[in-house]
Order: structure tokens, then sequence, then C-alpha cells
């Protein structure tokens, strides 16, 4: 893990925020590699699950054709949002303090079996002679704010902790414009913010972050079919770009770990370096979350009755919290009857899957120099979608005429894709800086084309060079970017 955040740090991936001053626990900064690597992960999220979906198409394994539409939701949203939804009495972490001299230290009550206090030697929290922990004490993880100029409790609001309800209060708006009939998908990628107790492990857990959620709006009668569907695909996703399967794998929660409004929820977790041998992190959790969200902001904040929900009520026998009374039912006209449809979250993390990529592309191996001894290298074995930057270019020397060649190369690469050009330093450093970055292609321009108009185009993995046309090259690499 510290060999990557070295890297991340000297490449350009990621940097603290407000380094200068010293930084701000659970805020990162994406540098100029990091914001094209993010970039290219959303957008390929956003290209596999929404505009790049066919929505006429009938899928194997799925009942029916489906649609898939996005939105983008302001940040802030009415207060009520979250009383409904219950993050506002139930968005909590239980939260420990240690009261020793010296320690101090601040833990997650759940997390206590797998923290380390910060006394010597190192041991779990409690175990300690010395150590004085509180009673756990309730935390809520959503930031506070005031809309308007008054500072008083009328004017207060919250910053979403997640995406989805900006989804379930636009429910009505998207059926009435779009016309969209269930089952269909509504898609966002956006920041959430959540004051986590103690952020840690890099960028995986922070407090200001973005997740890419979709809540797919299906009947009830097939919603088991839809959820299997949709935890599968995800997981499928992280392979196709690139996560080794047996770094990944695809729990599904016990019945006593399922939220209060779950009736089945799967999470897809990765084998993060900085966790211990056989441990396992979060990538995304995959819920069925039935048709609790729709009828809470109809009705009001509801609590579990058994197999079904029920209006939380108040010590007068009122609802504690009153939804929007607006109808987010849905009538199905093929079965003539009016529904609330189920939803199945598939909820992921753009941080978190960006830390997935880098730690699984981290390469370290070598290759032989011109004297054909061995160099140990470090190269980033990116996915070619993910990759910051596709193709480098450089002329070998900067004489006779390399340069403008290779600058003329460079710009008409740079038409399709994102193109680094580098004339500094020795030929076989500006490659290791590119394999650093993971750059899948670099192309020298040598004297042999000033001859015959080729070039040499390098791979990343194998170092293998071979020479091609320069005409040929916008064909070429396309055709290797997409195998
Ligand atoms: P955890 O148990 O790790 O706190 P969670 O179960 O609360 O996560 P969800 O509410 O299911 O997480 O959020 C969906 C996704 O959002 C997570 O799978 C993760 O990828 C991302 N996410 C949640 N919290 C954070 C965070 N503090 N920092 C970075 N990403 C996060």
């Amino acid at each position: 893990m510290e060999k990557l955040t070295s890297l991340a740090k000297r490449r350009g991936f990621i940097f603290q925020s407000s380094e200068i001053y010293g930084g701000i626990g659970g805020f990162w900064d994406y540098g100029p590699l990091g914001v094209e690597l993010k970039r290219n992960l959303k957008e390929a999220w956003w290209r596999d699950m929404v505009s790049g979906h066919d929505d006429l198409a009938t899928l194997p394994g799925a009942p029916s054709p489906y649609a898939m539409t996005g939105l983008d939701c302001s940040i802030v949203m009415h207060p009520q949002v979250w009383k409904v939804s219950g993050h506002y009495d139930l968005f909590h972490d239980l939260l420990v303090d240690c009261r020793t001299e010296g320690c101090k230290a601040r833990f997650r009550a759940d997390h206590i079996p797998t923290s380390q206090c910060p006394l010597k030697p190192s041991r779990h929290p409690g175990e300690h002679d010395k150590c004085d922990l509180t009673e756990p004490r309730e935390f809520s993880l959503m930031f506070k704010t005031n809309v308007g100029a008054l500072f008083d409790p009328s004017s207060e609001a919250y910053l979403r902790p997640e995406t989805a309800q900006g989804i379930f209060v636009n429910f009505k708006n998207v059926l009435d414009t779009t016309r969209v009939k269930i089952p269909f998908g509504i898609a966002q990628i956006g920041k959430s913010f959540r004051n986590e107790i103690t952020p840690r492990n890099y960028t995986f857990r922070s407090r200001e972050f973005e997740q890419m959620e979709i809540e797919f709006f299906c009947h009830p009668a097939n919603s088991q079919q839809w959820y299997t569907y949709w935890r599968d695909r995800r997981f499928a996703w992280y392979t196709s770009l690139g996560l080794r399967s047996e770094n990944l794998r695809l729990r599904n929660h016990d019945a006593n770990e399922l939220s209060h409004y779950s009736c089945g929820t799967a999470d897809i977790e990765y084998a993060f370096p900085f966790l211990l041998a056989g441990e396992f992190g979060e990538l995304e959790g995959v819920a069925h979350r039935g048709d609790f969200d729709l009828r809470s902001h109809m009705e009001g904040k509801l609590v579990r009755a058994g197999d079904d929900f029920t209006l939380e009520l108040d010590q007068q026998g009122q609802p504690r919290y009153v939804g929007s009374g607006k109808e987010l039912s849905y009538f199905d006209d093929q079965r003539q009857e009016r529904i609330v449809p189920h939803v199945i979250e598939p909820s992921a993390g753009a941080d978190r899957a960006t830390l997935a990529f880098l730690c699984e592309a981290y390469t370290e191996d070598a290759i032989e120099d011109s004297q054909g001894k061995p160099q140990p290298r470090v190269v980033l074995k990116l996915h070619p979608r993910l990759a910051p930057f596709k193709v480098a270019v450089f002329p070998l020397v900067k004489r006779e005429g390399m340069p403008k060649i290779a600058q003329d190369i460079y710009r008409e690469l740079k038409r399709h894709w994102n193109v680094f050009y580098d004339e500094t330093g020795s030929v076989g450093r500006r490659y290791r800086r590119q394999d650093e970055s993971g750059t899948p292609f670099c192309i020298t321009v040598d004297s042999q084309t000033l001859e015959n108009q080729t070039v040499t185009l390098r791979d990343r993995d194998t170092t293998i060079q071979e020479r091609v046309a320069s005409k040929d090259l916008v064909a070429l690499i396309q055709e290797k970017l997409t195998a």
C-alpha cells in the first residue's frame, strides 16, 4: 500500500486535500492523471449501464426488455427527504473514545475488533491495562449546513449522504417526461458526504466521495429475478475491466445483517492490500429494497412491522415524519393493476473502485536494458479503457526533424484519444514514466522513420516493439484498444 500511495503521489494520481496546510482528514484530491482515471471509470460505468444500453433488447436471463435513463440531482435537498428516508434518525455510527492520557483515540464501535490501539505493543482497543474506553455514543454521519441568511434550526439542511434519494423523489418526473415503462432504471453519479468517525485506508473511507448508483424499478412479481440479474451483472462489470476474480468476491448478507428495508443484499468486495490476508472491503452493495423508498416518500417515515412496513407514530399517535403525499405508484397497463414498484439498487463508490483498479494494476517486474541486463520496473497494468493516456509519442532525439514528425503524429492521434507527448530525457526513462502512468502504447519516431515513414509501437505489458507504418497508426491503435 505504501508503494502504491507513493506512486500515486509521485505520478499525480492522488493528493491529500489542502496538503500545504497539513491536509484535512478524510478528504482527497485527484491530480492530473487521477482525474483522467476516475473520469474514465465513471464514463465506462455510464456507457456500460446507461447510454450504451440497448433499451429494446431482451436479455438472456432477464425477464423482459428494460430501459435505462439518468439524472443529476442537487446535493442539498429538502430536509424532509432525510427525515422520511430514515437517515435523520438512523444514519448514525456508534463512537467509542479512549480517555487515557497519551492515547485519546477514537474508534467506531463496530470496528474495534479490527482496529489497532495507538499504544505499543500493538493490540486491539481495550486490551491494554491502561485502556479506558467510554460507552458507545451515537454520532450522526450527516454533514449539517444552513440555507439562506438565517442560522437557526428552521434553515438547517444536510449534504446528501447518498445520491439515491434524489432518484426516488424524481421518480414521477421521470415517468411523466420519458414515458418509460417498468422495468426501467435511473442512474446517477455524484458526490456524497459522510462525516465518518475514522476516515482511513487512503481513499477507501473518506468524508467526501462519489457514488455511482442505479435505482431499478420493477414489478414485485419478478423483483427477485432482477435482483439476481443486477448482482451478477455488476460483479461481471468489475472483472470485465480487469479486477481478477480471486481478489473479488460476492458476499450475500445474512438475514441478521440486512438493513431494515432490505429483502436481500449482496456486497461486491475486493481484497484491498491494506486488509489482512483473507479480508475483503466493500466496493459496491446491491440491495433489494422492496417498495420501501417510494412508499416512504408517499406516506411518511416507515418502520418494519413483521413482513411489511407501517407508518412510524410519535407519542401523540401522529406520523413521526409525513411524506410528500404525492402519488408515486404506477399503473401497469399490461397487467391492468396499480402497484408501487419494487426497487433494486446497485450502489457503487467511484473512489473505492478507482482505488481497487489502481491496486490491481500495480505490478513490479523486470525488463532487459540495452545491454540485456534485467532492470526492475513498476508498471500500472490498467485496462486500456481506464488508462489516463492511451498513447505516448516520442521523438528518439531532438534533431533531424524527428520532433516535427512526432508532433504531427501526436496531433493526429489526439483527435481520437488522450495522448501524451514527451521529448525530454532518455527514451528508456520516458518508457518507464509511461509504464508508471499506465499508458498502454508508446510510439517512437527514429531515424528509420525519416527513411520509410515507419515508427515503433511499444506494448506496455509485454514491452515488445513492432514497426508499423505511421499512416496505419489510428486504425491499429483503435483495433488494439478495443481488443
Ligand atoms: P461501509 O460499510 O464501508 O461504511 P456502506 O455499506 O455504508 O459502506 P453504502 O451506504 O452501501 O456503503 O454506500 C454504497 C457505496 O458507496 C459503498 O459500497 C462504497 O463504494 C461507497 N462509499 C460509502 N461510504 C464511503 C466512504 N466513506 N468513502 C468512500 N466510499 C464510500
